[in-house]
């Protein structure tokens, strides 16, 4: 995972390099460094933690040329020894991905005399550039990478050389053009504000970048010329709206994220012979990862309502190891909220390498899947900076109802639009989500339960809490219980049991009966009145939601959940923009 940013020009880089690692931390926040380059020398600071720690090394790391990473570890705890850059010699290095051979590049290396002073496998990264430099750096990284199996964008300094050169294979790269100097980075959040143009690095491209311009070269060193574009403003994270935090400022914009997805579908040119795809195809299947894995949950749900022929979704990590037998009339839908998730693009290649249509659902416009994809349905959440997704995965859910009604896209929109209006009004005025929060913070364990469409949301909040509160918790549907599950029920487990599904409410009522039958806790959450009267005197809290029909309940209650690990989270002092041990943009298998 992990960001990487590197700049050369005509001003300071430290503040630079520190202000787009700051933008680029939610890719990853086990600790931050930075390397400058002035008249031959290498200035390095580097922590464990987060990237707040660098503001008081700023002012020692002069000169105009300089990298910084923020780390999500893979090979390595979350030392100060283990954070980038690595040195060795007269390089500097940041790395972002997974050097799969760095057991035997390390025996090999060790064996020719070299130390190393980390548990990282990027540190072989340096070693290789030191030990096949000849005073010509492109060559040197040249001969680095063809020894490299894996992962990587890496981002090197060498001491001889001003200016800065950049490599990648499968890890992103974007490179931009400001008035003051050029820059690269993991992704263009990092360098909005200072860059107007940007490109995409290809696979196996190399970059060399000085204060006076870039050159490109593929991986024979042909030079090659990348298509720049304008940096979008509206990649820009923005501030908290007076929210305390991200996560709560974008809970606030689910109803934004419903009905700004449904305009930018009927923007999107071609979505009728996306239909007819839909329509003809012998098999759908979605896949993702996390809460996009979730939200494919619901879009098979509602694909396999709409279109005659199988729906499955796919846990994108499992793809490659049971892959679906597809066709070329089968659909795949590759769900991710970066359009960089490694393992959602590992599998969109799987399918379109059988001839599937790709369809990506991305929040990213300009990502690694809408690159392979033959037809993007953007999700027009806005930039998430919160590591637990929940704009998204609302704005997912919209793609999905759009895509299921075909040809009445346009109706549908329209109960999204009245359904977003209830949306809103919950985000804004969710105090009963704290009511539910304080049983949460007091539970050893929760469990989310519902029937039909209502597990896939007991899923997704049982994720959400996990994230942000690191109580342990699970969903699944609620006739389950009674097959094993029920043995951990007692007074310290909380059950949040959703009702959102009138002919699946007396099933519901069942369970509930049977959790306070052994002393466990439970927590209602729907959007039926009569659901509400029925449980409500029996059990420990009862949340009445906006009523609305059973196929858009998830909109509500998926907020309702969002708002309840939220509080959870602050209740027990977790930091829910950040959890630990998360990044957002996961770019590693
Ligand atoms: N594998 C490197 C490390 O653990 C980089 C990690 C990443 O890109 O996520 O330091």
């Amino acid at each position: 995972m992990c960001g990487i940013i590197a700049y050369s020009g005509k001003s300071p880089a430290a503040e630079k390099l520190y202000r787009g690692l700051k933008r680029l931390e939610y890719r990853g926040y086990d600790s931050a460094g930075i390397s400058t380059l002035s008249e031959g020398c290498i200035f390095t600071a580097k922590h464990g933690g987060r990237v707040e720690r660098l503001r008081a090394d700023l002012g020692a790391l002069s000169g105009c040329t300089g990298i910084g990473h923020t780390r999500w570890a893979t090979h390595g705890r979350a030392t100060d020894a283990n954070a980038h850059p690595h040195l060795c010699g007269r390089f500097s290095i940041v790395h972002n991905g997974i050097i799969r051979n760095c057991e035997q590049l390390k025996k090999e290396l060790k064996g020719l005399g070299r130390t190393f002073f980390s548990q990282t496998d990027s540190e072989v990264i340096a070693h290789l550039l030191d030990m096949y430099y000849c005073g010509d750096m492109l060559q040197a990284m040249l001969h680095a990478v063809a020894r490299l199996k894996g992962l990587w964008a890496v981002a090197a300094l060498c001491a001889d050389f001003n200016g800065f050169i950049v490599a990648r294979r499968s890890s992103p790269v974007v490179l931009g053009e400001g008035d003051d100097g050029f820059y690269a980075a993991s992704d263009v959040h990092a360098i909005v504000g200072c860059a107007h143009s940007c490109c995409v690095l290809e696979d196996g491209d190399i970059a060399v970048v000085t204060p006076e311009g870039m050159r490109v070269y593929d991986s024979l060193l042909n030079p090659v010329v990348r298509a720049f574009e304008p940096v979008p403003a509206e990649c820009a994270g923005g501030d908290m709206e007076g929210c305390p935090h991200y996560m709560l400022k974008e809970i606030r914009q689910n109803a934004a994220a419903i009905t700004d997805t449904c305009d930018g579908f009927f923007r999107c040119e071609g979505a009728d012979g996306l239909f007819k795809k839909l329509a003809r195809a012998d098999k759908i299947v979605l896949t993702g990862c996390g809460t996009a894995y979730n939200a494919s949950l619901a879009g098979a749900r509602l694909l396999g309502w709409a279109y005659d022929c199988p729906v499955s979704a796919h846990i994108a990590g499992e793809y490659c190891s049971d892959p679906p037998r597809l066709t070329t009339r089968s659909v795949c839908i590759a769900v991710t909220q970066s359009g960089e998730t490694a393992d959602t693009l590992a599998a969109a290649s799987i399918a379109r390498g059988c001839g599937a249509y790709l369809i990506a659902v991305t929040n990213c416009p300009r990502s690694a899947v809408t690159r392979l994809a033959d037809f993007v349905v953007p999700v027009c959440a806005g930039p998430e900076v919160c590591v637990a997704a929940t704009k998204s995965y609302i704005g997912q859910l919209a793609c999905f109802h759009l895509l299921a009604a075909g040809e009445c896209a346009m109706r549908r929109a329209g109960q999204l639009q009245s359904v977003a209006a209830k949306v809103k009004k919950l985000a804004f005025d969710g105090a009963y989500a704290r009511v539910i929060a304080s049983l949460c913070a007091s539970s050893r364990a929760v469990f989310f339960l519902g029937r039909g469409g209502d597990v896939d949301v007991a899923v997704e909040g049982s994720l959400k809490l996990k994230e942000v509160s690191y109580i342990f918790s699970a969903g699944y549907p609620a006739g389950e219980l009674k097959h094993g599950t029920l043995a951990l029920v007692d007074e310290s487990v909380l059950s949040i049991v959703l009702m959102c599904d009138q002919c699946l409410v007396s099933k519901c009522e069942s369970a509930v009966e049977q959790i306070l039958s052994r002393g466990g806790k439970v927590a209602v959450i729907t959007t039926l009145p009569s659901a509400y009267a029925s449980v409500s005197p029996r059990v420990q809290a009862a949340w009445l939601l906006p009523q609305t029909c059973a196929h858009l309940s998830h909109f509500i209650s998926s907020t309702a959940l969002q708002l309840v690990a939220y509080h959870t989270a602050l209740l027990v002092g977790r930091d829910p923009d950040k959890p630990r041990n998360l990044a957002k943009s996961v770019t590693v298998e």
